[in-house]
C-alpha cells in the first residue's frame, strides 16, 4: 500500500545527519528539532500555533481537554472514520453524536448537522477522509451561529488547500478553532513512529493545549490543568522537518499516480473513481474506489495477483461493540455502512511506478 523505504532511500542522508545532531545534542523530547518543526509548520500551513504531541489520537484529545467540557457533552461526528475521533469523545466522557457521509466525497454530510444540534452540542469534528476537505465553510457557518468549536481531524489530509466562495484559500487544519493531525508512519507526512500535532489560531486556546499536551504545567512541576504526556521526540521531529520540504512534491506524485488511476478506471462503468469538489484539491491519503458489492471478491482476487489493496473503514464505528452502548442500529446511517462494504483503496504513495500503476489498473479492470 506505500513504499516508504523506498522514500527513505531519497532522504536518508538528511534524515541520517539530523539524528547524528539530535543524538549528539542529547534533547531527545521537545529537543531544538521539534521547536524547528513547530516553526516550519506554522509557516507552511500559515497559521499562529503548532503544538507538536505524541501521536493524532493524543492531538485530538488534547484539544477536547481545552474546551471546557463536561460528562454528557455531545460532540458531532461520522461514523465513517478511524476509530480515533470517536474514542477521545468517549474517552472524556463526552457523547459522540454521528451524522452520515456524502456517497461520492465519503466526508460529512453538513447538511444534517441541524437536525442533531442540540443545546448540549459542544462542537463538531469533520474528517477530511482520504484527503479531501469536507465542506468547511458550510459547517463553520453553523458552527458559528450555534456557537460551537470546530475541531479538524485533519489527520489524511495535510496539505491540502480549501477554498472559499470569496475565493481566499486556507490550508486544511486551519479553517476550524483546532486542527489536528497525525504523523503516523503512512501518512502523508509521516515521521517513523507515533507523533501528531495540533494547529490553532487561538492564543488561548494554544497556550492551554500547549500546557495540557505537558502533564497540564504552566511550569515545572506545577499543573494548572489535568494533561497528558504527550510530547514529541526529536529524532521524529527530524524526520518531519525534512519530509515537510518535500510534501507538496509529495501531494504532487500522489496526485500523478491518481490521474493515472482516473483514466484507467474512467471508461469501467463498475468502477466509480474518487469525486473532486469545487472547495478542495485532493491530497490523496488515500485513492479510494466504490465498487459495489462485489467488493470483498475483487479484494481477494486481486490478492491473489498479488496486488494489496485495504477497506478503510470496513466498520462503520456506530456498529462497533465498544460504541454500542450509544444505541444505534443498523440503517441509521446507511451510507456509511454502505460504502464499508463497497469500497476499495488501491495502493498509493509517492513512489508508484507506471509499472505498477498499469499492472494495478489492468488487474483491476480484468477483475471487474
Ligand atoms: C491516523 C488517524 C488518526 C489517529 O492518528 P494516530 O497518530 O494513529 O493516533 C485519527 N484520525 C484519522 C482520520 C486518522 O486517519
Amino acid at each position: 500500500m506505500v513504499d516508504l523505504q523506498a522514500q527513505y532511500q531519497h532522504i536518508k542522508a538528511e534524515i541520517l545527519e539530523g539524528f547524528e545532531q539530535v543524538l549528539n545534542s542529547s534533547a531527545y523530547i521537545n529537543g531544538e528539532a521539534v521547536k524547528e518543526l513547530a516553526d516550519n509548520l506554522s509557516e507552511y500551513l500559515s497559521c499562529g500555533n503548532v503544538i507538536p504531541c505524541g501521536n493524532g489520537t493524543d492531538a485530538l484529545l488534547a484539544s477536547l481537554m481545552a474546551l471546557d467540557l463536561k460528562p454528557g457533552d455531545e460532540i458531532i461526528t461520522v461514523p465513517f472514520t478511524f476509530v480515533s475521533t470517536v474514542e477521545v469523545i468517549a474517552l472524556l466522557g463526552l457523547k459522540p453524536v454521528f451524522v452520515d457521509i456524502h456517497p461520492e466525497t465519503y466526508n460529512m454530510d453538513e447538511t444534517q448537522l441541524l437536525k442533531v444540534i442540540t443545546s448540549k452540542t459542544k462542537a463538531i469534528i469533520p474528517v477530511h477522509l482520504y484527503g479531501q476537505c469536507c465542506n468547511m465553510e458550510k459547517i463553520c457557518e453553523i458552527a458559528k451561529t450555534k456557537k460551537i468549536y470546530v475541531i479538524e481531524d485533519n489527520a489524511q489530509a495535510i496539505g491540502a488547500n480549501f477554498q472559499f466562495s470569496d475565493g481566499t484559500i486556507k490550508k486544511s487544519g486551519t479553517i476550524g478553532d483546532i486542527g489536528c493531525t497525525s504523523f503516523y508512519p503512512s501518512k502523508n507526512l509521516g515521521a517513523y513512529g507515533d507523533a501528531g500535532a495540533i494547529f490553532t489560531n487561538n492564543e488561548e486556546l494554544a497556550h492551554k493545549i500547549r500546557n495540557i499536551a505537558n502533564h497540564g504545567q504552566c511550569k515545572k512541576y506545577l499543573s494548572d490543568f489535568v494533561g497528558l504526556n504527550s510530547r514529541l521526540d526529536s529524532l521524529q521531529a527530524v524526520v518531519l522537518n525534512t519530509k515537510l520540504k518535500y510534501l507538496d512534491e509529495y501531494i504532487d506524485s500522489r496526485n500523478e499516480a491518481a490521474k493515472f488511476y482516473d483514466n484507467a478506471f474512467s471508461e469501467n462503468p463498475n468502477i466509480k473513481i474518487p469525486k473532486r469538489v469545487e472547495y478542495s484539491n485532493h491530497v490523496f491519503h488515500q485513492y479510494t474506489l466504490h465498487i459495489g458489492n462485489k467488493r470483498d471478491i475483487v479484494k481477494n482476487k486481486l490478492s491473489e495477483a498479488g496486488i494489496p489493496s485495504m477497506i478503510y473503514y470496513p466498520y462503520p464505528l456506530h456498529l462497533h461493540p465498544a460504541y454500542k452502548y450509544l444505541n444505534y442500529k443498523i440503517g441509521d446511517f446507511p451510507i456509511s455502512e454502505k460504502m464499508a462494504k463497497e469500497v476499495i483503496s488501491l495502493p498509493m504513495h509517492t513512489e508508484l511506478n507506471k509499472e505498477q500503476l498499469n499492472y494495478i489498473s489492468n488487474t483491476l479492470n480484468e477483475i471487474v
